[in-house]
């Protein structure tokens, strides 16, 4: 990248420009955990994001560093603080010195290795355990303990298992704390040196025909490293398969979401466990529908029924149940049967269930009941398309 499309090392970390040392790093802290690629595998953007905000803190976390940033709008280790003289402006390059087609955004050689192998290393790994133990060299202020993750997993239902209600055995990819190093992600014993400038505390860059010396980011330019615990690669994590038992409660629908507590991601520094969700999908039922609580069932009845008035027997979701058909109802009427709906999440109340009535006519092949029918029009000759008639 150019020095004219220079980042915005401020915007990444969402701090100010005059933003504390010690706010710098509160920032910085709190999106690398969102970001970290531990917390979130296979995902490039969080990746990509997780790089951006190592670079940022890299430069601004530093006092000089940050000072030479503020000054020019990128830094190099070439630059001394103070600047090259009076008369320097910012943004562009010092005087005598061309910065045109220096790769300023890969800070980091190691990085670009990593990346070229294809996989995603100890780079990071190493930043992350640097952060987040305060048993390294770095002094870092104490950190409370923090909430883990929270997780999130889908289920298919039969509908009578959502309505009923059932237990579920899952298996989960939760993080857990490393069991090795108990989470700080150090090995323990003295620092080694620093694998990446082999302990000089700097590295060199080349861009073009120019080099230039920077500081070494693995160590910060101490040029010593912590150990990393080998079974979690100094993330404090690792990420385990678990098996256990969910209760779903009766009435979930397809949608619902239900908390399994402490199943989540591990905390950090003795933080509790986070959340996970079972959301549910559920079948649907040939002949019951539902909406929210209620359930809908279409009965057919006959015309007579229909006319006359009937009591019939339909279906709910608690047996069968016997409904009044009043004299004269309509097809597409509906009737409510109070109570025997699904369960609620929220109350011990069920829901209701809706009966809508399906007028069926016959269809007639004898003579008899073509004269009956015909005798029935003759004695109900109201017409039922009088409204119709007004609009045509
Ligand atoms: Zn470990
Ligand atoms: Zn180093």
């Amino acid at each position: 990248m150019p020095v004219g499309t220079q980042k915005d090392y401020y915007a990444i970390l969402g701090v100010s420009r005059d933003a504390k040392p010690q706010e710098v790093r509160k920032a910085y802290r709190r999106l690398a955990r969102k970001y970290h690629p531990d917390v979130n595998p296979g995902n490039k953007t969080a990746e990509e994001k997780f790089k951006e905000l190592s670079q940022a803190y890299e430069i601004l976390g530093d006092d000089k560093k940050r000072q030479v940033y503020d000054q020019y709008g990128f830094y190099s280790a070439n630059i001394p603080p103070g600047g090259p003289g009076p008369g320097a402006s910012t943004g562009a390059g010092a005087p005598g010195v061309d910065f045109s087609g220096f790769d300023f955004s890969n800070f980091d050689n190691r990085d670009a290795e990593t990346e070229k192998r294809g996989g995603f290393g100890g780079g990071f790994r190493d930043i992350f355990s640097q952060l987040f133990n305060r048993s390294g060299e770095h002094e870092e202020e104490a950190e409370g303990p923090q909430k883990g993750g929270d997780l999130e997993h889908h289920m298919h239902l039969g509908f009578w298992d959502a309505i009923r209600g059932t237990q579920v055995r899952i298996t989960i990819g939760r993080l857990e704390t490393c069991p090795t190093c108990k989470g700080t992600g150090s090995a323990g014993g003295a620092p080694i040196t620093c694998a990446a400038c082999g302990g000089t505390g700097k590295g060199t860059r080349q861009a073009g025909t120019m080099r230039f010396t920077v500081t070494c980011p693995q160590c910060g330019g101490t040029g010593r490293q912590r150990r990393s615990c080998q079974a979690c690669g100094g993330s404090g994590f690792v990420r385990k398969p678990e098996s256990f038992e969910v209760r779903i409660p009766p009435g979930v629908d397809t949608g619902s979401r239900v908390r399994v507590p402490g199943k989540g991601n591990a905390g950090v520094h003795g933080g509790a466990a986070g959340e996970l969700y079972i959301v549910t999908e559920v079948e649907p039922h040939p002949i019951f529908e539902r909406k929210g609580d209620n359930i809908y069932v279409k009965v057919p009845v006959t015309i007579s029924e229909a006319a006359l008035g009937a009591k019939v027997e339909v279906p709910t979701l608690v047996g069968p149940s016997t409904i009044k058909i009043p004299p004269g109802t309509q097809s597409g009427q509906k009737l409510r049967l109070r109570g025997k709906g699904a369960p609620s999440l929220r109350s011990d109340a069920r829901g209701d269930q809706f009966v809508e009535v399906q007028v069926v006519v016959p269809r007639v092949a004898d003579e008899r009941t073509r004269e009956i029918l015909r005798e029935l029009a003759r004695l109900n000759p109201e017409d039922p398309r009088q409204e119709l008639k007004k609009y045509s």
